[in-house]
C-alpha cells in the first residue's frame, strides 16, 4: 500500500464537534436552587433574564424550556397564523422553520449567500408576497447574517424579524451585539451552545408589546396581571387569554445559565483562538475553503465549517467525512437543506430548489469547535484534515 497517511500518530478518544464546560462554580449554583426555596418558577429565572438582557443590550427577556419553544413563542408573540408566509433559511436546524407551522403558517425557504451560507436578502426580497409576515435569519456558525438589509427590507414591508441566534450569543454586526439587531432575538443554551442550562432558551426584545405575549405563551396564556385582568372574583383569580404552552425554564436551569453567563467572553475568546489556529493552517491548502467572513460580522463561531472543493479531490463528501471519523476526529455537517426533509416533502416542498444551499450542503463539513478543546485537540484536527487532504488531493 502506498497510503501513508499515518506518519502521525492518531487520537485514541473521538473529539466531538462541540461539548458544554462545567465548573465547580456552576455545579455550587445550581446546588444553592436545589436547597432553596423554589426550584422552578422562583427568583433565578429573572435574575438570569436579567443578566441575558444587560449583555446583548435588549431591554427584555423571556426564558423558555429550550430554544425551540422559545422561537414557537416569538412565532404567537408576532401574530403568525394560518395563510401567513415567513421566509427562512433551507441551511438551518429544523427548529427555525417548524415554529412556523406549529402556528399554522407556511416557512417558504430563500437560498443563501454563497460567501456567508446565511439568508441572500436579494433572495429573501424575491420570495416576498402580500401573504408574507415575518422573515426568520439565522446566524449559521456564530457569523451574523446581513442584519441591516435584512431590517431594511422587514421595514420597507411591514414585516417582523425573528432572529435566530442560536449560535450567535456573544456575536456582533456592524459593532452591535446581537440581541436587539431583530425584532425579537431567540437563544439557545444546548449544551452544543455557547452557554449551557442541559435545555433551555430565550427570547430578548426592546418591544413591550412581545415581551408581554411572550410572558403569557410561556405559562398556559394565563395572567394574574391586574392591569389584563376582565374581572377580579379575589386574590386566587386568574385568567387564561391564549393558548399558552408549559414552556417555563426551572430554577436550576437558570442558576447554571447565571453561572455560565460570567465565562462566556473566555468562552467565545477561546472560540476565536481555535478558528485563527484553523484559518492559519488550511487557507493555503489548495481545495480548502475556509469560512469567508463578512466585514461588518464578528463571529462568535459556535461552529467551524470547512468546505471541500470536490473536484480538487479523488473522493467524494462522504469519504472525506468517513476517514476524519476514522481518525476520531467528530466532524459532523450543519445542516441538511430543511425542504429536502420527508416531512417537508410530504407537504409540498418537493419541487423547491435552492442551489446555492444545495452545493454547500454536498461540500461542508464542520469541524470541532468548542472552549475547553486543548492545544493537542486542535493539533489532532489540523493533522487529521492535513492527513486527508493528502490521502485524496489530485496532484
Ligand atoms: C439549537 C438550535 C435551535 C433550537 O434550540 P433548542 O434549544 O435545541 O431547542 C434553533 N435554531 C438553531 C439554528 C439551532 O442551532
Amino acid at each position: 500500500m502506498s497510503y501513508d497517511g499515518d506518519k502521525r500518530a492518531r487520537r485514541t478518544t473521538l473529539l466531538p464537534y462541540g461539548k458544554q464546560w462545567l465548573d465547580e462554580d456552576d455545579m455550587a449554583a445550581v446546588r444553592a436552587v436545589l436547597e432553596s426555596d423554589y426550584i422552578t418558577q422562583g427568583p433565578a429565572i429573572e435574575r438570569f433574564e436579567r443578566k441575558v438582557a444587560d449583555y446583548v443590550g435588549a431591554k427584555y427577556a423571556v426564558a423558555f424550556a429550550n430554544g425551540t419553544a422559545a422561537l414557537h413563542g416569538a412565532c404567537f408573540a408576532a401574530g403568525i397564523g394560518p395563510g401567513d408566509e415567513v421566509i427562512t433559511t433551507p441551511i438551518t436546524f429544523l427548529a427555525s422553520s417548524n415554529c412556523v407551522l406549529y402556528m399554522g403558517g407556511r416557512p417558504v425557504f430563500a437560498d443563501i449567500d454563497p460567501r456567508t451560507y446565511n439568508l441572500d436578502p436579494d433572495r429573501a426580497a424575491e420570495r416576498i408576497t402580500p401573504a408574507t409576515k415575518a422573515i426568520i435569519p439565522v446566524d449559521l456558525a456564530g457569523q451574523p447574517a446581513e442584519m441591516d438589509r435584512i431590517v431594511m427590507l422587514a421595514r420597507d414591508r411591514g414585516l417582523v424579524v425573528i432572529h435566530d441566534a442560536a449560535h450567535s450569543l456573544g456575536a456582533s454586526y456592524g459593532g452591535r451585539k446581537v440581541g436587539t439587531l431583530g425584532d425579537m432575538t431567540m437563544f439557545s443554551f444546548h449544551p452544543v451552545k455557547h452557554i449551557t442550562t442541559g435545555e433551555g432558551g430565550m427570547i430578548v426584545t426592546d418591544y413591550e408589546e412581545y415581551y408581554r405575549k411572550l410572558i403569557l405563551f410561556r405559562n398556559h396564556g394565563m395572567t394574574r396581571d391586574p392591569d389584563m385582568l376582565q374581572s377580579f372574583d379575589g386574590p386566587w383569580y386568574y385568567e387564561m387569554h391564549a393558548l399558552g404552552f408549559n414552556y417555563r425554564m426551572t430554577d436550576i436551569q437558570a442558576a447554571l445559565g447565571h453561572s455560565q453567563m460570567d465565562k462566556l467572553d473566555k468562552f467565545i475568546a477561546r472560540r476565536r483562538e481555535i478558528a485563527s489556529a484553523y484559518n492559519a493552517a488550511f487557507s493555503e491548502m489548495d481545495g480548502l475553503v475556509t469560512p469567508w467572513q463578512h466585514p461588518s460580522a464578528e463571529s462568535s463561531w459556535h461552529l467551524y465549517i470547512l468546505r471541500w472543493d470536490l473536484p480538487k479531490f479523488h473522493a467524494d463528501r462522504r469519504a472525506i467525512f468517513e476517514a476524519l471519523r476514522e481518525r476520531n476526529i467528530g466532524v459532523n455537517v450543519h445542516y441538511i437543506p430543511v425542504y429536502w426533509q420527508p416531512y417537508y416533502r410530504s407537504i409540498g416542498y418537493s419541487g423547491i430548489v435552492c442551489t446555492n444551499a444545495e452545493s454547500y450542503y454536498a461540500s461542508s463539513m464542520s469541524l470541532p469547535i468548542f472552549p475547553r478543546m486543548t492545544d493537542r485537540d486542535v493539533q489532532d484536527v489540523i493533522d487529521a484534515v492535513q492527513d486527508v487532504w493528502e490521502l485524496f488531493v489530485r496532484q
